[in-house]
């Protein structure tokens, strides 16, 4: 055995024979807390509805309400009640004023656990306690999640009065172990970013760092004077290169460049995290004074192999729990080489890594008080003891704070005690002998799990465009990752784009009609919202001429496309997919110029065109081919489809990208023959699209660009004899108008016209009593603000039930308040100006209604000087039958409606005449089911944002004035372009037929397309 390898295995024993004389269970409050965290450890369905109820208790207020959830939560877990649970309902039932309260205490002692007290009083007792036991402590303020510049200044007050308390409490405590004390102050506090700046974004950190930096820098300052240490916590992955730069940045500042006492964190199941090590070891060379790393393996797993597994995008994190052992190691040993520099600090219960870098550190001649092992407060109680023992510094992380907003820490906790991958569980619930748990992580890594991609890959049939004829879209197909901006890679390549784009600007655009660029004599200019005298391009403006031309074009190019192989029509889509994607932030900085889009919302619509293109491309290969009707001897019948015609796509400006690829490729790929129409808005990013689309190589007259009025050449086509099918996506107004035209046959027209009509919306979500408000916040004005309010799907009747009411209020206004409004070519802009100048002045004419028919609660005030920008504006005491109750504004205004319960709630939301999307924030596992059964909305959606809907995910489309009932990037989508056929042959001879007939059979194609 290697030397290392047998002095950790000694030491790790000593720490257990140390841990043993002192026996604790894993949890030390008995009783109740144990038994449901053991529970908890064998079902993991218990576990989850555990977890969920200890998270909604503190907000609930009456006993009815707390006995109603747990019968809920806990009704059907294991099959019918668990025991213990059982007889607990059983009870509550019967005595419902006796067991909530003491339900309710059970909870609060068990966060009590983890909490070391509610306020500074409280804490400081606990820290006296710790200091009789040599513990030293760092102090951190629960509640990170600020959704308001109020809060996030709160919360920096509440850092400095601890600070100033503290200090004074502890001005004749002298370090525990007498010996480099200059190093360790006693008062040390633990800081999160998040909790400084409400308004934090990854695509922005100078922004970032400008706001925290106001925050921390008097915190900074009085830390300094009062010989304090500041820690700066790391939390998700997208605000760790924020954090490093912050840190980096403030402390090389001429009044904190010769301060030691700042720390940061490092997580090591990071993949980056060694090179994140490295340069923080080199910058603080560069710096020339000592500062301070907490290695740690990383708090936030779940939530960061839950959140890439929805985009799509590779994890950052191992993902076996041995990496991040191993790395822990490796990254111990940099510390301890690099010491001259770097005071290291290690946050680990598990006694191997801890074993690991106590053998380190005296192989490399480090003295045992020159770093500190940290611990996390009501967690190894046994293990601090024993540290202590040994003569090591051990310091404990002790969060301050109330229960509520405790709640995301506790579950934190919880889930880290129980988790089947922990070191804590795995010693002190289920004895796990001492020569496994101290084995060398290195030894345990799988070597064929070790790729993310195989990971990834072994998921499902997850593989790009799976045409398997069997599986569904949502299990087969896989989206395009966001672009993260977190990446200063990213960052530089937009900003290198928008600059390109800004080159162009003023370029001409032709119409593309018969594979043929086409001039007019007539140009429209197309502006830039946020700086109206700037004109981002011109798009040749087509008239009935051109209209003609196009219809002529697509009409003889339909003849040879439609008999053109599928597969080579679903390739064609793909090609342009790849496209897409290598254009990528040239077409988002276009979409920043021509729409006044965010950068990440512009990223998001190049996706979707990315993801309807591939996504359509996989379902016609499971349309495409013919299929058995049944099988019965003697006949086979083929089920097939057949296109159109000629289809003409009428797009919108607020998805000027994705909208229009959506539909025009889905009329291509079914083999109909499109002509396409984007915004007068939008006419640049439509020019885009062509582009992208000649360059995949769309045969001439299959693809035509026809840029110009709606009026004009809208009306002309949509009145063809020899247009099959209209595609159309925009106002409810023009939407009715296109229905009912096409439902008048003119002579010489061959089809019925098919219309698939995508119209407005007047969304709602309703807010229910137990809903989680942090979340419910941060979503409804994401929902309602962002891109300014202009997607039909976007938040525009928040409705709350008025026992909630006033607590929404309380936090909805001042995060209103908060949003970063400004020109979006700037990262980070959540409000950006509308679309042009009629679109403002109708918004504003909205706006004087309210404030006619209703309270005007909350306008921003401060808005750029040019461009079309709108005020993010709250309407209250808001009625169902007002107009800005009724009426689609499209822009960022929000009416709140106050209702009495969830009835009422229901009806208020399904009271309008359309039916787009709708959300609901609860709690309740029957009131959610009870709103997904019955809100009229096309897409309904629980405690999240209503808006940005994704391919294949979730179709979009919605009901009643919202629209045909189709739903884009879905199953179905692709047959509103179609029409069915059967072909039936009798395959019998004199009685004899074939035994079996295939399921699938070739394309009806003649001349047969060769293999
Ligand atoms: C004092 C202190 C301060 C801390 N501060 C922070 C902080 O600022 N930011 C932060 O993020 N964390 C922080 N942590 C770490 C975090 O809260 C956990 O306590 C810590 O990750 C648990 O590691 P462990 O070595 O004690 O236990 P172990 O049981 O050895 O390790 C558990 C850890 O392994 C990792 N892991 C689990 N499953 C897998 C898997 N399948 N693949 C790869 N890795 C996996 C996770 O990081 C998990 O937390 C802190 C911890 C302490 C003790």
């Amino acid at each position: 055995m290697a030397p290392l390898q047998l002095e950790i295995e000694q030491r790790g024993r000593r720490i257990f024979e140390l841990v043993d004389q002192h026996p604790e269970s894993l949890f030390s409050k008995a009783g109740f807390y144990q038994r449901l965290m053991t529970l908890s450890m064998r079902d993991e369905r218990f576990k989850t509805q555990l977890f969920r109820f200890v998270a909604v208790l503190p907000s609930l207020r009456r006993s009815s309400e707390i006995i109603e959830h747990l019968e809920q939560y806990f009704i059907d877990t294991n099959d019918g009640l668990h025991p213990l649970v059982g007889v607990g309902i059983r009870l509550a039932r019967l005595f419902p004023w006796i067991s909530a309260p003491v339900l309710r205490w059970n909870v609060s002692e068990m966060a009590r656990q983890f909490i070391a007290g509610r306020n500074p009083h409280e804490v400081i007792a606990t820290l006296r306690k710790r200091r009789a036991q040599k513990i030293g402590f760092t102090v951190d303020v629960l509640g990170e999640a600020v959704v308001s510049e109020a809060e996030a200044d709160e919360h920096a007050a509440f850092y400095g009065d601890l600070l100033e308390k503290l200090t004074r409490e502890t001005r004749d405590w002298t370090d525990p172990l007498e010996k480099n004390a200059d190093l360790f102050p006693v008062v040390n506090l633990s800081v999160k970013i998040s909790a400084l700046y409400s308004q934090i974004t990854p695509d922005a950190p100078a922004e970032a760092i400008a706001h925290v930096s106001t925050k921390l820098r008097p915190l900074l300052n009085r830390a300094r004077d009062l010989g304090a240490f500041i820690n700066i916590d790391m939390e998700s992955y997208a605000l760790k290169n924020t954090t490093l730069q912050l840190f980096k940045a403030i402390l090389t500042e001429p009044e904190f460049k010769d301060w030691p006492h700042a720390g940061i964190v490092i997580q090591a199941y990071l993949r980056d995290s060694e090179a994140d090590l490295l340069d923080l070891i080199e910058w603080g060379r560069t710096r020339g004074t000592r500062f301070a790393v907490r290695l740690v393996k990383g708090a936030y797993w779940d939530y960061e192999t839950t959140k890439s597994g929805q985009n799509g995008s590779n994890p950052p994190v191992f993902l076996q729990k041995p990496q991040s052992d191993a790395n822990f190691e490796k990254l111990t040993r940099v510390l301890f080489q690099n010491n001259a520099v770097v005071t290291p600090a290690f946050g680990s219960h598990n006694v191997r890594s801890i074993a690991h870098a106590q053998a380190v550190a005296d192989e490399l001649g480090i003295d045992r008080r020159r770093f500190e092992f940290q611990l996390l407060y009501g967690m190894a109680g046994p293990i601090k003891r024993a540290l202590v023992g040994m003569g090591y510094r051990v310091r404990e992380y002790c969060p301050i704070g109330e229960l509520l907003p405790g709640m995301a820490y506790l579950v934190r906790r919880l889930l880290e005690n129980t988790s089947n991958e922990g070191f804590l569980r795995a010693k002190f619930a289920e004895n796990v002998p001492a020569k496994e748990l101290l084995r060398d992580p290195k030894e345990l890594i799988k070597p064929a799990a070790a790729g993310i991609a195989d990971r990834a890959a072994s998921k499902g049939s997850n593989h790009k465009n799976g045409a398997s004829l069997h599986a569904t879209a949502g299990d087969s197909f896989r989206n395009a990752p966001l672009v993260s901006f977190i990446y200063k890679d990213s960052q530089d390549k937009m900003q290198s784009a928008l600059r390109e784009a800004r080159k162009r600007l003023g370029e001409k655009h032709p119409l593309f009609i018969g594979g043929e660029k086409i001039w007019t004599d007539n140009l429209t200019p197309s502006v830039n919202p946020a700086e109206p005298t700037e004109i981002v391009g011109y798009g040749t403006e087509a008239g009935i001429d051109e209209a003609e031309h196009a219809v002529k074009a697509a009409r003889a190019a339909f003849e040879t496309w439609r008999w053109t192989p599928f597969e080579e029509r679903a390739r064609l889509l793909e090609r342009a997919a790849d496209i897409l994607e290598r254009r990528r932030y040239e077409l988002s900085a276009v979409e920043v110029f021509e729409v006044g889009k965010p950068w990440s919302e512009a990223d998001a619509d190049i996706r979707e065109a990315i993801d309807f293109c591939n996504f359509y491309a996989q379902q016609m290969r499971r349309l495409g081919r013919p299929k058995l009707t049944q099988q019965v001897p003697g006949e086979d019948s083929y089920h097939h489809y057949w296109p159109r015609g000629v289809a003409f796509v009428i797009a919108p400006w607020n998805f000027p990208i994705a909208i229009l690829c959506g539909m025009a490729s889905a009329g291509v790929v079914t083999g109909n023959a499109v002509i396409m129409k984007p915004s007068e808005q939008s006419i640049i990013c439509g020019a885009m699209l062509m582009e992208v689309f000649e360059e995949a190589g769309v045969p001439p007259g299959v693809l035509n660009f026809l840029s110009g009025h709606g009026s004009v050449i809208g009306a002309h086509l949509v009145d063809h004899k020899d247009v099959d099918l209209i595609a159309f996506t925009g106002s409810r107004e023009v939407g009715l108008k296109i229905w009912e035209s096409a439902g008048i046959t003119r002579p010489g027209q061959r089809e019925l016209k098919r219309v698939i009509c995508e119209m407005g919306g007047k969304n709602a979500m309703i807010v229910d009593a137990d809903a989680d408000l942090d979340e419910t916040i941060m979503y409804s004005i994401y929902s309602a603000f962002g891109f300014q309010g202009q997607k039909c799907s976007a938040l525009s009747r928040l409705i709350l039930l008025e026992e909630n009411y006033d607590r929404v209020m309380e936090r909805l206004i001042p995060a209103a308040a908060s949003l970063r409004i400004g020109n979006p070519e700037q990262p980070g802009i959540m409000v950006g100006p509308v679309i042009d100048e009629p679109a403002y002045r109708r918004i504003l004419e909205y706006i004087e209604i309210g404030k006619k028919e209703a309270t005007l609660a909350y306008q921003a005030k401060e808005l750029p000087p040019h461009g079309y920008f709108i005020p993010p504006t709250i309407f209250t005491d808001v009625k169902p039958n007002m107009r800005v109750a009724r009426e689609e504004i499209f822009g960022p205004v929000l009416s709140v409606l106050k209702v009495r319960d969830l009835d009422e709630a229901l009806e208020v939301a399904s009271g309008t005449d359309y039916a787009l999307t709708g959300g609901f924030f609860s709690r309740s596992p029957d009131n959610i089911e009870r709103v997904k059964a019955r809100l009229e909305a096309g897409n309904v959606y629980i405690n999240r944002s209503c808006t940005g809907a994704i391919v294949g995910r979730h179709p979009f489309g919605g009901f009643k004035m919202s629209g045909s009932g189709t739903k884009a990037g879905g199953e179905d989508y692709l047959l509103n372009f179609l029409v069915p056929r059967v072909v039936t042959e009798n395959t019998s001879r004199h009685g004899f037929a074939p035994e079996q007939t295939p399921e699938y059979r070739d394309e009806f194609l003649w001349p047969k397309s060769k293999p």
